[in-house]
């Protein structure tokens, strides 16, 4: 295979050579984080095969929250202006109690100079693979393969062999790397035997997704609103067409009891008093994790995104933390690639990656959790002191953004 056609900004730096076929870096999962790491090790010239065990990208409708430094990467990579496009831009958000109504809206100006995009992005993690995979199409360094699911792995010194099933076929594929990006039940973490440590919260989320326009009964709304209650707090979030509704849902009844449209409508009553009825588009009911790999690498082979970390969704930080893990992970992998960094550059992405989703990405959305649920006066007195001073409220859109979390990482070296 001659990815001798090098694209991108390292152009110069790269000589054009003949690759074995099996001198690659292979990933699993074709998902948003497997993607963000494909496209950047191909615009960096280094080949890289996908093996996605769908027969086409995943739909499902889960992320739809991007934080400012995670357009300034997927900028980087040519994926941030059609994102826009298709999303919604959110310069602040907003959080309210069912019972004073709004407390606080933070507003990203206030982060301006510390990024080139100062808003969230709603849009749904769906439309990202696609405009990743249409953006690669042609590239000679990138090759993804449908059907394709990787059932286990073996290393060596110089490469891994990861086996495959396709449509019922074992095959054997050979790489100089594997990325583990094939998301929660990662078979690849599996493979390695690293630990999944933490819990899953005997709470579920259910997610009502309706084309209702709250704007038009509550008034200054913002696509991303968290509303606290000690009894039954919810988000509310907006996608294009839709807004989307997170309730966390603790009682008896089933999983099959708590889909259905009677449940889903009594949940959605207790939104904006004398509302009900709503018309529905989706409901969907998700396990609720926090749990973290003991190792973010094996040796050749590599965890990132859900595979290595999973959370609840308060704060949007799952894939927004997993594309951070594909681009650290990425740029390292490149610049061994092409020599310019030795074998041992690669630990750093287990160092930094590790740390920081314990301290930042764990902590935070735990303590989102608490707050949301809380009886709410020591938060909210604490939300209105952070509005009150510029000073803490620039370092608190710094945390929420997970700019600070980016800094912490390099700070480990
Ligand atoms: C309701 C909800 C809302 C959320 N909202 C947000 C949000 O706003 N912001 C945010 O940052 N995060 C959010 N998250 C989390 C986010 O959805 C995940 O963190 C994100 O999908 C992780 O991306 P990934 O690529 O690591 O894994 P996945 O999206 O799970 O992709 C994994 C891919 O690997 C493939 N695969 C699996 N096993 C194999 C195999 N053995 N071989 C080959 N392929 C395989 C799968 O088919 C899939 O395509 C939310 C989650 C939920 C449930």
């Amino acid at each position: 295979m001659d990815c001798g056609h090098r694209q991108g900004r390292h152009q110069a730096a790269i000589a054009t050579v003949r690759l074995p076929v099996n001198d690659r870096v292979l990933i699993a999962g074709a998902g948003p984080v497997g993607l963000v790491a494909a496209a950047h090790l191909a615009r960096g010239g280094v080949p890289v095969t996908v093996f996605e065990e769908g027969a086409d990208l995943s739909e499902e409708s889960r992320a739809s929250t991007f934080h400012p430094p995670t357009l300034d990467m997927l900028d980087d990579l040519g994926a941030a202006k059609p994102l826009i496009v298709q999303g919604l831009i959110a310069p602040a958000f907003q959080y309210r109690t069912k019972k004073h109504g709004l407390l606080a809206q933070f507003d990203f100006d206030a982060i301006a100079d510390a990024t080139r995009h100062p808003y969230r992005v709603q849009c749904e993690q769906s439309k990202l693979t696609r405009i990743l995979a249409d953006g690669l199409r042609g590239n000679p360094c990138f090759d993804l393969q449908f059907d394709a699911r990787v059932t286990g792995l073996k290393q060596d010194g110089a490469g891994v062999e990861v086996t495959l099933d396709r449509r019922g076929a074992s095959e054997t594929h050979r790489g100089r790397y594997l990325i583990g990006a094939d998301g929660a039940s990662s078979v690849v973490r599996r493979a390695l035997g690293v630990e999944f440590e933490g819990f899953t919260w005997p709470d579920r989320l259910l997610v009502v997704s309706t084309p209702f326009d709250f704007h038009a009964v509550i008034p200054g709304l913002t696509a991303v609103n968290y509303v606290a209650d000690p009894e039954r707090w919810y988000f509310l979030l907006q996608i294009p067409g839709l807004w989307r509704v997170m309730f966390l849902v603790n009682e008896d009844a089933s999983d099959e009891r708590v889909q259905t449209r009677e449940f889903a409508q009594s949940l959605m009553a207790g939104v904006i008093p004398g509302i009900s009825n709503y018309e529905i588009d989706h409901i969907t009911l998700y396990k609720v994790h926090q749990r973290v790999a003991k190792s973010f690498r094996e040796g050749r082979a590599f965890l990132i995104g859900d595979a290595a970390h999973i959370n609840n969704p308060l704060g949007g930080m799952g894939m927004n933390g997993g594309i951070h893990d594909a681009v650290n992970l990425a740029a390292r992998l490149c610049a061994v690639w092409r020599g310019e960094k030795p074998e041992a550059e690669l630990g750093r992405y287990d160092k930094q990656r590790r740390l920081v989703t314990l301290e930042y990405i764990q902590k935070t959305t735990i303590q989102n959790k608490k707050n949301l649920e809380s009886s709410g006066d020591e938060f909210r007195q604490n939300l209105l002191a952070i509005k009150a001073d510029p000073a803490r409220t620039r370092e608190y859109l710094l945390r929420v953004s997970m700019i600070a979390s980016l800094a912490r990482a390099e700070e480990l070296g």
